[in-house]
């Protein structure tokens, strides 16, 4: 992976457009969200100029003084595991939140919403793997956590989000996300709109088994110091 940022853009592009075409679907079904975490505002300036409308960041502080220096009208995912006592900064700053995986966390970011004025776009974590260091409700515990989401009027069930376990061969996770999309394809129809996963180790697997979103660090940005 090069460091000309521009260039892997078009080629993230591009295998992205080959992916959705084998699974016959369209490239604008995917969002491509630039995961930004440990990279300077120079260079997630140059991923804009490449076009990049979406990034995601993981941490609060590190995410809070680059937003507030990029003045582009470009579109903040929080995908790192939110402390409720994070939740504060993180509502006004992030248009999507993708790692809400439990009540409390989700109560907390609903006051926080409600205080704003907003109503916050949210995708729940699943631990499809069910790694025990990883964040993420288990599968059987999703459902009673839907059930509260969709009852916090300041919150907007837009989803999941899920990573598969690191494995030596992007085949390997297709498992994983293929049981990702079959709890997708469960939730009721206006909350089954985003499904994120797939990252530069996987993300051709991840469209072909339906992700709406892919998150890609090392892709664009080259690997992190
Ligand atoms: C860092 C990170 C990514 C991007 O990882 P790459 O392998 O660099 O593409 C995606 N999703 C989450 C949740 C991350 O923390």
């Amino acid at each position: 992976m090069s460091t000309d940022i521009a260039r892997n853009v078009e080629i993230v592009r591009e295998r992205i457009a080959r992916a959705c075409e084998r699974a016959g679907r369209s490239s604008e079904s995917v969002i491509l969200i630039a995961v930004s975490k440990t990279v300077e505002v120079a260079r997630i300036q140059q991923a804009i100029a490449a076009g990049v409308e979406h990034f995601g960041e993981n941490y609060y502080q590190e995410a809070r003084e680059k937003i507030q220096s990029i003045s582009a009208p470009v579109c903040w995912h929080f995908i790192g595991h939110l402390q409720k006592n994070k939740a504060r900064g993180v509502v006004p700053l992030f248009e999507w939140i993708h790692t809400v995986d439990d009540e409390e966390l989700a109560w907390e970011i609903h006051r926080r919403a409600q205080a704003v004025g907003k109503r916050q776009r949210v995708l729940i974590e699943v631990n499809i793997a069910r790694e025990p260091q990883k964040y993420g409700v288990l599968p059987e515990e999703l459902w009673s956590l839907v059930e509260r989401v969709v009852s916090m009027p300041h919150l907007q069930l837009e989803g999941l989000m899920g990573m598969a376990p690191l494995v030596e061969e992007a085949e390997q996770a297709r498992p994983y996300f293929a049981a990702l999309r079959r709890l997708f394809e469960q939730l009721p129809p206006e909350h089954r709109v985003h499904l994120s996963m797939g990252m530069t180790q996987d993300f051709e697997v991840a469209i072909e088994e339906g992700a709406t979103m892919v998150r890609l660090g090392t892709a664009i940005f080259g690997p992190r110091a």
